[in-house]
């Protein structure tokens, strides 16, 4: 593997994790990443391929079907899957949950470096990066 190479995608990851602070597809493109920024992730994730640790994997964070009730009486409008969304199991607690187009081609392209989660774990798991820092 040519080091030129790889660090302009560290430098890119970087740059994107530095702008919306996050990989995921679908959360960059609610924080206004175009289709290069969203493609250049997902590129990234593929490439960081296999045998990845845990905590640099990208979350992939996927609302449950018990959403609206985890959002009762936070005054968070009400969640509503649209008809692209799948059903899947989260991978750390197995609840079922929804799964967005763009976070599952990036889960199916690279399965090593992400980690498909439900918002609660996603949370937790992101909690724990930052006590580790
Ligand atoms: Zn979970």
């Amino acid at each position: 593997m040519e080091d030129g190479k790889r660090s302009a995608f560290d430098v890119a990851r970087e740059a994107l994790l530095n702008r919306y602070g996050t990989l995921d597809p679908d959360r960059m493109r609610t924080l206004g990443a175009d289709d290069v920024e969203v493609g250049a992730a997902v590129n990234i994730a593929q490439r960081d391929g296999q045998g990845m640790p845990r905590e640099r994997r990208v979350i992939l964070a996927c609302p449950p079907t018990n959403m609206n009730e985890l959002l009762e009486g936070t005054g968070n409008p009400r969640y509503v899957p649209t008809v692209e969304h799948s059903l899947t199991r989260c991978g750390d607690c197995g609840t079922d949950m929804w799964i967005g187009p763009r976070q599952q081609a990036v889960a199916v392209r690279a399965p090593e470096a992400t980690l498909v989660l439900c918002m609660v774990c996603a949370i937790r798991e992101t909690e724990r990066r930052g006590r580790c820092r």
